[in-house]
């Protein structure tokens, strides 16, 4: 029975990435990746790495967790070293605690390798510190996913009244919603918003807008895309050092 990394693969900029992780990639006998996790560092493994991908996308699975979950255990079963490479942080919005939990139901022994996660890192390469001094005392990350079927919201909206900063995961496809609930519980309609797509890529975009008008200014923005709400984004205009291609 081999053992299995639980392992971030950052943001996107694969220079991101944990000296750590690096070298389980380059020892992997098999990488289990995403549709987050970066292709190019899949380039570090050694010959005759196998490659399983089990992509998801924006928070969607393709493959339904479970199976997932058995793909981990079986190749565990074949192999001594096997990644599994997440996007970002495998704990962060990663399944990774369920990945853990059912190797561990199993008798899998596991190690968990954080990664630098999208939540906090894209801001940064946008130019906004999640916090920052006489703004910010504390940032919130929440997920932006809930179906629209559900008639009452898991999101504890009024949680979120005196927040400084929150980051919504996953959440471009549910803006309209987000921006009017955060309205609704008395955010100013000029609250500064920022949507970030691709952060710490080359194809990084940053589009800055209001609780009122960013629907409109960012319906053309591509996933993977996160919002970060709050007075912090203002620092963007002296702050911005990254802009991709642009
Ligand atoms: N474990 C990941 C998050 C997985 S949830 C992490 O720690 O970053 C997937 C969501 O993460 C996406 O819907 C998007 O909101 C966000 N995301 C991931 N990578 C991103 C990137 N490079 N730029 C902007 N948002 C990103």
């Amino acid at each position: 029975m081999g053992k299995v990394y639980l392992t971030g693969a950052g943001p996107g900029d694969i220079e991101l990435l944990t000296v750590k992780a690096l070298r389980v990639i380059k020892e992997a006998d098999v990488i289990i990746y995403d549709r987050l996790a970066n292709p190019d560092l899949l380039e570090e493994a050694k010959n005759g790495c196998e490659f399983v991908y089990v992509g998801k996308e924006d928070g969607r699975h393709i493959v339904p967790q479970d199976d997932i979950n058995e793909v981990i255990y079986q190749n565990a079963l074949k192999h001594d070293n096997v990644v599994r490479l997440k996007g970002g942080d495998p704990f962060v919005f990663g399944r990774g605690g369920e990945e853990a939990l059912y190797l561990q139901e199993r008798g899998v022994k596991f190690d968990v390798i954080p990664g630098i996660t999208s939540a906090i890192s894209a801001p940064a390469y946008a130019g906004i510190p999640v916090t920052h001094r006489g703004v910010a005392v504390s940032f919130r990350v929440v997920t932006g996913h809930e179906s629209p079927n559900k008639k009452v919201s898991q999101i504890p909206w009024n949680h979120f009244k005196t927040d400084d900063t929150i980051v919504f995961l996953m959440g471009l496809h549910n803006l309209p919603k987000i921006s009017k609930k955060l309205i609704e519980i008395g955010k100013a309609k000029d609250y500064p918003v920022a949507v970030i797509s691709k952060g710490t890529t080359k194809d990084q975009i940053v589009v800055v807008g209001t609780l009122e008008n960013i629907v409109e200014k960012a319906k053309d923005v591509p996933t993977p895309a996160l919002i970060v709400v709050g007075k912090v984004v203002e620092l963007r205009e002296q702050l911005k050092w990254f802009e991709g291609n642009a």
